[in-house]
């Protein structure tokens, strides 16, 4: 229900910000709290208080928690089911092994079953703290799927991912009657896993998505800006994925799409295959400290306008922020404002 009466290009992110060293390791994707459980929950809170408040000054049009309370981006609601071991891990092949051979892994050990909403409570103390529209991001069946090592067995990969749709969807709708703006899944493995993107992985996002009545998001992108990625991308030149994957997510009815453009060899001009939905396109990279300028934002978003209309174009980042510094970060936030400010300048 994307609702797009404006002309003008917004900013948003994609979801993660690095925790400030007093919560947890700098750079790290899966936090090590540093905090004991007694006074974690006050500390997560602050450090959500400290992102809304940056975003805001930034002025981002749509905020984020910035995924403060949360261990892992997959793992903060997997937590929240029953039959998902995030303690007692174990290696698998992930991502079809793009960026390692093996890595640690949840394991699923019954279920899954629903135990109750996981992020509302997060959701509602995030709205008392802002008066601008909040996004909440889920990871996407899918993707879940591929980062499980299945100890109960007997459900292929499809079967399995629709039961997690179920359990994605009542969460989905949970927290957009709580006031969520958006509600975006995030899918790194559409951009591994095409066929299986067109087998049943639509089909998954459909379920997951039915009936929410806040504008439903699915961000698809290369994989965090970590050293692996990077060294991934730097000898990759196939760069079709979302070509293959667009024209699907076309004839669905998600709303918003997020692409990784500043620091993979997409051409833009893909996505002038789903036009009519909403383009969170990703102008910064989320692999390099060094923060762009607003011209370069600018440069890259006018680029897009030749395929999108500006009521439809977000400047967004490549992907969560969460391995940069803080200050990184925070110069991040002021490029996509300033980028998109330049182009709104010179819209008519
Ligand atoms: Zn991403």
């Amino acid at each position: 229900m994307a609702a797009n009466i404006e002309r003008r290009v917004r900013a948003t992110i994609v979801g993660s910000l690095p925790k400030p060293g007093w919560l947890a390791g700098p750079g790290e994707i899966v936090a090590s709290w540093r905090l004991d459980s007694a006074r974690l929950k006050e500390g997560q809170e602050d450090a959500v208080r400290i992102w809304i408040a940056a975003q805001e000054k930034a002025g981002l049009d749509i905020v984020t928690d910035g995924e403060q309370r949360r261990q892992h981006y997959i793992w903060g609601f997997l937590q929240g089911l029953e039959g998902i071991d995030t303690v007692n891990l174990a290696m698998r092949a992930q991502r079809a092994q793009r960026y390692h051979k093996e890595i640690a892994a949840a394991r699923l050990i019954g279920g899954p079953e629903w135990r109750g909403p996981i992020f509302v409570d997060a959701l509602r103390a995030t709205l008392a703290m802002t008066d601008r529209p909040v996004k909440v991001t889920l990871p996407g069946p899918m993707t879940i799927v591929d980062s499980l090592v299945d100890t109960v067995g007997g459900r292929s990969e499809a079967v399995l991912a629709m039961r997690f749709a179920e359990l994605l969807n009542i969460e989905a709708r949970a927290l957009a009657e709580a006031g969520a703006s958006v509600v975006q899944f995030d899918e790194p493995c559409f951009n591994v896993y095409v066929d299986k993107v067109k087998d049943w992985g639509i089909a998954a996002l459909e379920r997951a998505i039915a009936g929410v009545t806040a504008t439903t998001s699915i961000h698809i992108c290369y994989g965090y800006g970590t050293a692996d990625v990077k060294r991934w991308k730097s000898g990759n030149s196939d760069w079709s994925h979302y070509g293959h994957t667009l024209p699907l997510l076309a004839k669905t009815s998600i709303d918003q799409v997020s692409i990784e453009t500043a620091a993979s060899g997409v051409d833009v001009s893909v996505i002038s295959e789903i036009r009519g939905k909403d383009v969170l396109l990703g102008v910064v990279d989320v692999g390099s400290e060094t923060v762009e300028s607003a011209d370069t934002v600018a440069d890259r978003l006018r680029a897009a306008l030749r395929h999108v209309d500006p009521g439809h174009l977000h400047a967004c980042t490549d992907c969560g922020m969460v391995p940069l510094s803080r200050g990184a970060a925070e110069g991040k936030l002021r490029a996509l404002v300033a980028g998109a400010a330049l182009v709104n300048a010179t819209l008519s």
